[in-house]
């Protein structure tokens, strides 16, 4: 069930109700922010007779995946230029992120003065322009976070604040089912860890830990039918599982499987969902068999063992080797291989860098400690 604080559109064909949105939202000029093929290959680009007859409508595909300043500061003249009143970002984790970044940064159009506010960080507490998301991927869950991702070069910066939250969230399971089944598998395998890191995290709440464990429930029994036959039944639940995912890590934030992916994904070409996927298992294990001296201070033992009994519980698993196991057999069964060499790390130097690379601020959201020597390890062993 959807957590009712929230204005959420959750149906098959929601997307078609978008000029009725835009009316309801009191707008008239709506730049779209959207991949360059899934708009109309999703079946969203359906909603743009009807929204054009309502508001003036600019389109917007121009950028790359992975958010970049150097495409961000394009779109934010194009903001300058066309003053729209609502920013409409419909696709994958890339353009609803951009959506976000438009609103979060509008009226600067001068580079250094963009890569100076990206750097300082300074929280996003108001915007001007109306702002609404509909993922077609299930999911990153960006639409239900109050951050986005942007890059610098090799550098990459996270930007917060209350205001990156959409008014409005169209969340239309019938969008997701036309990517590749290899797509469907990497982002819905993303949506899994999303959900068991937020339930480990030491920053969780009661409240991140009951969307987690309501996005298992949901994203586990779904995804190998989401991705095998993309059925009705089964994208609506992968479209749910990803949103209260997304709603979890929202207010948890991820740990030490998506700190290590990022080099992955930078270095070895993975798509992030599988770069993720590729040691969460072991996290699995060493979470469930960690000794209660190697948790953070921050984390009482109690809540370790409580979060992790969970993880387990959602693979019906009676131990650290089965839930891991459990994970491994959900991946590769939806085609990921789990193997570190097939994807490119055969070397012990080859992880080494890979730690070497982890963000530590990350890391202090793990639960349990690691020495990079541990790290190396364990991931040497995934
Ligand atoms: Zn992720």
């Amino acid at each position: 069930m959807l957590p009712a604080d929230r204005n959420i559109r959750f149906s098959d064909h929601a997307i078609l109700e978008t000029a009725q949105l835009a009316e309801e939202l009191g707008v008239a000029r709506v730049l779209l922010v959207c991949g360059k093929h899934a708009f109309v290959a999703s079946g969203a680009a359906e909603c743009l007779p009807e929204l054009v007859r309502v508001a003036a409508v600019r389109r917007w595909s121009d950028f790359r995946a992975n958010t970049d300043v150097v495409d961000l500061i394009d779109g934010l003249r194009l903001v300058e230029e066309f003053q729209p009143d609502l920013i409409l970002g419909v696709g994958g984790g890339s353009a609803m992120d951009m959506a976000k970044l438009l609103c979060a940064y509008q009226g600067i159009t001068d580079e250094d003065r963009l890569h100076e506010a990206i750097r300082d960080g300074a929280p996003v507490t108001d915007r001007r322009l109306k702002l609404v998301l509909s993922p077609t991927t299930s999911g990153s869950g960006s639409e239900a976070t109050h951050f986005a991702v942007v890059y610098i070069g090799d550098q990459k910066y996270s930007i917060a604040g209350p205001a990156m939250l959409p008014d409005i969230v169209v969340l239309d399971p019938a969008l997701t089912t036309s990517a590749t089944p290899y797509q469907r598998a990497t982002s819905g395998i993303d949506a899994v860890a999303q959900a068991v890191e937020s339930l480990w995290s030491v920053g969780g709440t009661e409240a991140s830990r009951g969307f987690a464990q309501q996005a298992l429930a949901e994203l586990i029994p779904a995804l190998p039918d989401f991705v095998k036959t993309g059925s009705a039944e089964s994208a609506r639940q992968m479209a749910l599982g990803s949103h209260l995912a997304g709603r979890a890590i929202d207010v948890s934030k991820t740990t030490a499987a998506h700190a290590l992916s990022y080099g992955i994904t930078k270095t070895y070409g993975l798509p992030h969902g599988h770069a993720v996927a590729l040691t969460l298992g072991g996290f699995i294990a060493a979470h469930a068999d960690a000794t209660d001296d190697r948790l953070q201070t921050a984390i009482s033992p109690q809540q370790h063992r409580d979060a992790m009994a969970k993880i387990l519980a959602a693979w019906g698993a009676d131990s650290a080797r089965e839930a891991r196991d459990g994970f491994h057999k959900l991946a590769e069964g939806i085609g990921l291989s789990m193997d570190l060499v097939q994807a490119g790390v055969t070397t012990r130097q080859q992880v080494a860098e890979l730690v070497s690379k982890v963000n530590l601020e990350r890391l202090g959201n793990n639960p349990v400690r690691f020495t990079r020597e541990q790290l190396e390890d364990l991931v040497f062993r995934s």
